[in-house]
């Protein structure tokens, strides 16, 4: 039965009821969660105000609490997998809220750090990764923010390393240390040819 009517197929499919199985769970997946997020994930009891504080929430088909599930069970395929993964801003609007104490955005980043070891990782993140090395900016600086600042009596760059080119050795220095630039040089390489 559709229950989405108007919605993309695609969409509709994903809100469908998904049956799980024992062998779905890893819960090593749990453990490593629990470890690199630092906060107890296992005591989340689902009560959805992560995703009622959540500004992607209403945006689109992210929902922070299915994620907090997907910890606690240890539904490794199921969360890494998934796009909406991404679509967290990092905001901790859902941090600040959580009655349990728990932080669901430093699950969603362990979460991150997990399948950015598997390789799943959106190109346009991995395009950032690139910006970084090359700027030490996600988003540089532009003419456009250049001539707004202008006109509003700041310098035209920013005191970053857009002003402060010295400190990029530093930056690249510590991208290279973890591999990040390198993989996703080859990941990019490997998806775009
Ligand atoms: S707010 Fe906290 S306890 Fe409630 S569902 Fe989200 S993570 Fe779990
Ligand atoms: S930190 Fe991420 S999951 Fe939490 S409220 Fe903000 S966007 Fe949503």
């Amino acid at each position: 039965m559709e229950r989405t009517k108007g919605y993309p197929a695609a969409l509709d499919k994903k809100l469908q009821d998904t049956k799980l199985y024992v062998d779905d769970s890893n819960p090593e997946f749990s453990k490593s969660v629990k470890a690199i997020s630092r906060t107890n994930s296992h005591m989340c009891y689902q009560c959805g105000t992560c995703t009622g504080s959540c500004p992607s929430a209403p945006r689109s088909s992210y929902r922070i609490r299915k994620f907090m599930r997907r910890a606690v069970l240890g539904l490794e395929n199921e969360a890494l997998t998934d796009p909406d993964l991404w679509l967290c801003t990092t905001c901790y609007s859902c941090s600040d809220r959580c009655p349990r104490d728990i932080l669901p955005t430093d699950v969603i980043m362990a979460m991150r750090n997990l399948a950015f070891k598997r390789d799943i990782v959106p190109v346009n993140f991995l395009k950032t990764v690139t910006a970084i090395y090359a700027s030490g900016h996600g988003v540089p600086n532009n003419d456009v923010n250049r001539a707004a600042r202008e006109k509003i009596g700041l310098s035209r760059d920013p005191p970053t390393t857009h002003t402060y080119a010295e400190y990029m050795p530093g930056i690249r220095k510590i991208l290279d240390h973890y591999k990040l630039k390198a993989n996703a040089d080859r990941i990019i390489k490997e998806r775009e040819g």
